[in-house]
């Protein structure tokens, strides 16, 4: 579970002070599919960003499955973080020069995680996508949604229990979305909470809650009927 209280994000650049989320609370139940959506420069990526421990916030409290993430220390947050959370961005963020095999393989070694293992988890991974037989093709020889499954398969290969998606859809045409969107619904199945910022309203319907953020707060949210599953 994820829980916000009154948390506050202040840029301060030079002299200008920007106040991108302003006692912002919000409560995430395990296995929650969530959309968010809000006009731009309303605070999204910032919450995702803090949600995702990419960031700090400068007030208020926010708990991390009974953690208290104000309470850690630098090392302690980025084990957290590399513990439970996989991100999807709107860009892949893939590697050039490295094929997907390597790509997905990255983060594993960045955490230590043994050959065989990393092996085991990366085949896992990319057959889960529908990738497998592309292991060895470079991320340019992949259209767009391909590129978004490979950047999904390496969040999965961390098991992440929390992920979080900028925008997953953002530069995809809108097969490729609805193809991205199944495949984050399959993993939201398989047990992972999903928090997800998208400016689509179509994919932000498919989602059981919807979440608005409007100047830095919570605008308004519908919460589902029932348990957390799909939404028809
Ligand atoms: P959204 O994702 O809804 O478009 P953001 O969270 O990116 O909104 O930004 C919220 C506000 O915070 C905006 O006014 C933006 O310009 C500002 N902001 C975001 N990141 C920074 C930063 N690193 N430094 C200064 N201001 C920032
Ligand atoms: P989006 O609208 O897709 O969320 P933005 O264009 O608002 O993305 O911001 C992209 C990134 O640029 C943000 O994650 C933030 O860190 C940074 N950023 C946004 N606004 C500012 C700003 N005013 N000053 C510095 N960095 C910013």
């Amino acid at each position: 579970m994820l829980t916000m209280n009154n948390v506050s994000k202040i840029y301060q650049t030079n002299s200008v002070q920007t106040h991108a989320l302003r006692d912002f609370s919000l409560t995430v139940n395990e296995g929650e599919f969530i959309a968010v959506t809000g006009p731009s420069g309303s605070g999204k990526t910032t919450f995702l960003n803090i949600a995702g421990l990419l960031e700090p916030f400068t007030s208020g409290q926010y708990t991390l499955d009974g953690v208290d993430i104000g309470g850690l220390s630098d090392n302690q947050t980025a084990d957290l973080r590399n513990q439970k959370i996989g991100y999807i961005f709107q860009g892949f963020n893939l590697i050039p020069d490295l094929n997907l095999y390597e790509n997905v393989e990255v983060p594993l070694r960045y955490r230590g995680i043994a050959a065989k293992e990393r092996k085991v988890r990366i085949e896992q991974c990319l057959e889960q996508v529908g990738l497998a037989s592309r292991a060895k093709h470079l991320p340019q020889q992949l259209s767009g949604g391909q590129q978004q499954r490979v950047a999904i398969a390496r969040a999965l290969a961390g098991k992440p229990r929390f992920l979080l998606a900028d925008e997953p859809t953002g530069n995809l045409d809108s097969l490729m979305a609805r193809q991205v969107m199944e495949l984050l619904e399959e993993i939201n199945k398989n047990g992972a909470t999903i928090v997800m910022v998208t400016h689509d309203a179509e994919l932000a319907r498919r989602a059981p809650r919807n979440i608005q953020v409007v100047d830095g707060q919570l605008a308004d949210f519908t919460l589902y009927q029932g348990k957390p599953s799909l939404a028809a």
